[in-house]
C-alpha cells in the first residue's frame, strides 16, 4: 500500500508532500510522493492530510472501560478501593470481554496502535483474545493482588504467579508477535514481597517478558509502603527486583532525589499520565527532572474512570500544559518532546523494536489524520504543534498496525463498532441498576 500526505517521520523529520510505502508488516520506503509513485506505480493507494507513527499508550486499563464516570471527584485510594476494584471484581467473563473490546476500539479509532495494558485479576484471557482479534499491538498482563484487595480480587500468591505463567505460555509473542506479556502486580500496597520477588523471577525466566506496575502515584500510597517496608516506594521496588530496563513504572509523581537517581541508574522506564494525575489530584510528576537524568519517559491515558478518555492527542496536550503551568515556563515540554514520549519513547517502554517512527525497515504502524473540517483548526503551520495542541482523536481516519489496516476512511474493519458499543452500554446499564 502507498500512503501519501504530509509525512511525520519522527520528531525531527517531516516530508511535506510525501509517501510511506508498506509491504507486509514493514515500511519499505519513505520519501517524496512523486518519486514513490514512480517507484511503486501499482500499489494500492490512500491519501490523508497527515501521516504519523501510531501512538503508544504506555499505561492503559482497557478492562475499566465500563466504569467511566463511576468514581469522579475522588482521590486514588478511595477511587480504587471503594469504586474501581469492586467494579472490576463484579465483572463476568463476558463483561470483561465487552470492556476490553470497547477499550481497543477506542484506541484504534483515536490512533493508538500500541499499548501497555494493565488488565484485571480475573478473566485476563478475555482481553488477550479481544486484542488478538482487534489487531492492536501491546503488552498485556493479568493483575496480581495477594494483599490488600477487596473480596473477589484477593488471591493466593502462588495462584497469582501460576496464572501469570500460564498466560505467558499461552500468549506471549505468539503468531505475529504483536501481543507480548508484561507481568503486572497492581502496586506495592496490594502485593506481598513474595509476589513481587516472584514477578522478577518469572520475568527472568521467560525471554522478552517485561514488568509493568504503578508506583508513587499518590502521597498516601507512598506513606503506606514506607510504613510497611521502612523504604521509599522506588527503593522497595528496587530491593525486590522491580527496577531495570525491562520495567515500566506508571506515574512516579512522588519520588525523592535518591529514588530519581535509582530510576536513572537502573534504566527504569516511567509512564507519565497527566490527565489521571490531575483528575485524581495526585500531583505533578517531575518530568523535566526525569528527562534531564536521561530516564525514558512515555505517555499513558491510564483508565477510563480516571481520565475519562483514551484520546492520545488530548493526553499530549495535557502533558505539556501541566508542565508549563507547574514550572511557570512556557518552554517546558515542547511539542516535539511530547510527541516523542507518545511514540518512540512509548515503544521503548513497551519493549518493541523498530516501532514508533515511520522509517524504512520499521514496523508499519501508521495513522492517517484529516486537518480540514469544522473543528480541525486549519491552517497548519507546524504539524507537530498541530498534533499536540490542536488535533483530536476524531481527526484520525486511518489506522494500520503491522501492515494490517484496522480502520480505513473512519470505518473500523476489525470489529462491528456499533455492536461493541451496544454491548458496553447494556452492561454499564446493568451495573448502574445494581448500584
Ligand atoms: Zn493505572
Amino acid at each position: 500500500m502507498l500512503l501519501s500526505g504530509t509525512v511525520i517521520v519522527d520528531a525531527e523529520t517531516v516530508i511535506d508532500d510525501g509517501a510511506v510505502v508498506v509491504a507486509d508488516d514493514r515500511i519499505v520506503d519513505v520519501g517524496e510522493r512523486a518519486a514513490c509513485l514512480d517507484r511503486y506505480p501499482d500499489h494500492e493507494r490512500r491519501a490523508y492530510d497527515l501521516l504519523a507513527p501510531g501512538t503508544v499508550g504506555a499505561h492503559v486499563h482497557s478492562v475499566q472501560s465500563l466504569g467511566r464516570g463511576i468514581a469522579d471527584d475522588t482521590a486514588l485510594l478511595e477511587w480504587l478501593f471503594e469504586y474501581v476494584l469492586p467494579m472490576e471484581a463484579s465483572l463476568s467473563a463476558a463483561e470483561m470481554r465487552a470492556a476490553a473490546e470497547l477499550g481497543y476500539l477506542e484506541l484504534i479509532e483515536s490512533g493508538t496502535t500500541t499499548c501497555i495494558d494493565h488488565l484485571s485479576v480475573h478473566h485476563a484471557e478475555e482481553a488477550f483474545e479481544a486484542a488478538r482479534e482487534f489487531g492492536v499491538r501491546g503488552r498485556f498482563g493479568k493483575v496480581m493482588m495477594d494483599k490488600e484487595a477487596p473480596p473477589g480480587l484477593l488471591e493466593d500468591t502462588d495462584a497469582a504467579l501460576a496464572e501469570s505463567e500460564r498466560l505467558i505460555r499461552r500468549y506471549h509473542g505468539t503468531e505475529d508477535g504483536r501481543i507480548r506479556y508484561a507481568l503486572t502486580p497492581r502496586f506495592a500496597v496490594s502485593c506481598t514481597e513474595e509476589c513481587l520477588r516472584g514477578t522478577r523471577e518469572l520475568a527472568d525466566e521467560y525471554d522478552g517478558v517485561t514488568i509493568h506496575t504503578h508506583a508513587s502515584e499518590n502521597r498516601d500510597e507512598v506513606a503506606t509502603v514506607e510504613e510497611e517496608t521502612g523504604r521509599r516506594n522506588v527503593h522497595w521496588l528496587h530491593e525486590v527486583g522491580l527496577t531495570g530496563e525491562d520495567v515500566t513504572l506508571a506515574h512516579c509523581v512522588w519520588t525523592d532525589e535518591s529514588e530519581r537517581e535509582l530510576l536513572a541508574e537502573t534504566g527504569t522506564n516511567v509512564t507519565y499520565c497527566p490527565s489521571s494525575n490531575m483528575k485524581l489530584a495526585s500531583g505533578v510528576a517531575p518530568i523535566h527532572d526525569y528527562l534531564d537524568r536521561g530516564i525514558n519517559v512515555a505517555l499513558g491515558n491510564d483508565g477510563p474512570p480516571c481520565n475519562n478518555t483514551l484520546d492520545p492527542f488530548t493526553e499530549m496536550r495535557q502533558a505539556t500544559l501541566l508542565q508549563k503551568v507547574d514550572r511557570l515556563e512556557p518552554q517546558a515540554l515542547p511539542a516535539r518532546t511530547v510527541f516523542e514520549m507518545a511514540t518512540i519513547n512509548g515503544a521503548r517502554a513497551a519493549g518493541f523494536e523498530r516501532v514508533g517512527a515511520l522509517r524504512e525497515g520499521w514496523k508499519a504502524d501508521v495513522i492517517g489524520l484529516e486537518t480540514e473540517g469544522l473543528t480541525r483548526a486549519t491552517p497548519v503551520h507546524d504539524v507537530l504543534s498541530h498534533l499536540v495542541f490542536a488535533a483530536h482523536g476524531d481527526d484520525v481516519r486511518f489506522t494500520m498496525v503491522d501492515g494490517e489496516v484496522l480502520m480505513d476512511d473512519g470505518e473500523v474493519l476489525v470489529a462491528d463498532a456499533a455492536a461493541v458499543r451496544r454491548r458496553a452500554r447494556e452492561y454499564a446499564a446493568d451495573y448502574d441498576a445494581a448500584h
